[in-house]
């Protein structure tokens, strides 16, 4: 496969350098835009060069040329253009409908139809997806948690006369006062359970992690759970652990999903369903993440590379040395075995070494 070839040459050590004096020069060249459009002031200046251990994988801030090959495992079922949307069944009477970049799902029962989840990438297909499959109404809808990114195409479903949520969700949309995120009118604390017809939806609450209020969504009958922003199957996931609200929530809910017996899980975002081996797949990879950041904290002098007279007088310029270091060692730790691993392991690995150093020092 041409892609693995040119993968394994990325990491040869003569590629890399080639690569990062590239990068270097990217660097110089835009500190040089700034120095030459900035008038009087003392600019800041990149310094001599790059840090010398700087990883090919590019840093945050500059222009990516090429990003690495998403792995064919990665994938999954195309989308029709033309469409927008696929449909893929996951049991009896339940589906996920996503258009590749995000997923939501929607349950078929004896009267009517529940839909959880309303991204507005697709909102407007959501009801044609449901008519591919019946001409019942729709009765209920769930919400996962807050996000804008996952409800807010709440509308173009109509009037849907029951809206399901955690109370927290249900605190954070009367803040928010939007319009296309209307306020649930049944919420829950720690469980609650959904019959509808013969069909069975389990709703339960297991605290922060992602956002207050993001719920499990299990369905027992098709062993399928829904967990929103947590797992991304065969993929890095989002900046920041999907800019979890509590990182150690965090890692303690990925570990929690583990132990839950589904079969397929619907992460809502990304091309394909879940399995236990993605969501194990993900926690060895928070796992190293974990040790490369703590290691390269614990073996990184804060101030080494600093002159005298900024090391006394600007802690804060102390501190962005010493991170700036710590990101470079944790992300050139991580590159060897996880470049190929996860896709889009080069758009991220920078952003979660970032996070992941900053919740070791502080929570
Ligand atoms: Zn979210
Ligand atoms: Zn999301």
């Amino acid at each position: 496969m041409p892609s693995t070839s040119n993968t394994i040459g990325l990491l040869r050590p003569r590629t890399r350098r080639a690569l990062t004096h590239t990068a270097t020069l990217l660097v110089l060249a835009s500190a040089a835009s700034i120095a030459g459009t900035a008038r009087g002031a003392d600019v800041q200046s990149a310094g001599d060069a790059a840090y010398p251990d700087m990883p090919r994988i590019a840093p945050i801030g500059v222009r990516i040329g090429h990003y690495l090959p998403v792995p064919q495992e990665s994938k999954g079922p195309p989308v029709e253009p033309a469409k927008g949307y696929r449909l893929e069944q996951l049991g009896k009477g339940l589906y996920m409908i996503t258009d590749n970049a995000y997923q939501s799902m929607f349950m078929v029962y004896e009267t009517g139809v529940v839909v959880v989840d309303a991204p507005p990438a697709y909102a407007a297909h959501i009801v044609e997806g449901i008519r591919e499959v019946t001409d019942k109404p729709l009765t209920h809808l769930i919400y996962s948690h807050s996000h804008v990114d996952h409800i807010a195409g709440a509308r173009a479903l109509g009037k849907v006369p029951i809206i399901i949520a955690h109370e927290e969700t249900k605190h954070l949309l009367a803040r928010a006062k939007d319009p296309n995120r209307p306020l649930p009118t049944v919420t829950f604390r720690d469980r609650y359970a959904l019959t509808v017809g013969s069909q069975v939806l389990e709703l339960s609450y297991h605290g922060d992690a992602h956002e207050p209020g993001n719920i499990h969504i299990y369905a027992p009958a098709q062993q399928t759970l829904m967990v929103v922003d947590m797992v991304f199957p065969g993929w890095m996931p989002w900046r920041r652990f999907a800019v979890a609200h509590d990182i150690p929530g965090y890692f303690a809910q990925v570990e929690e999903i583990r132990k839950i017996p589904f079969k397929t899980l619907v992460g809502g975002h990304v091309s394909r369903t879940g399995t236990h081996a993605d969501v194990d797949r993900q926690i060895e990879f928070l796992g190293d993440l974990k040790s490369a950041a703590a290691k390269a904290l614990a073996t990184t002098k804060p101030g080494e590379a600093l002159d005298a007279e900024t090391a006394r007088d600007n802690p804060w310029a102390v501190f962005d040395d010493y991170i700036d270091r710590v990101a470079i060692q944790c992300v050139n730790d991580l590159t060897p075995k996880w470049a190929t691993k996860l896709a889009a392991y080069d758009v991220y690995v920078w952003d979660q070494c970032y996070a992941m150093e900053q919740s070791l020092r502080i929570d």
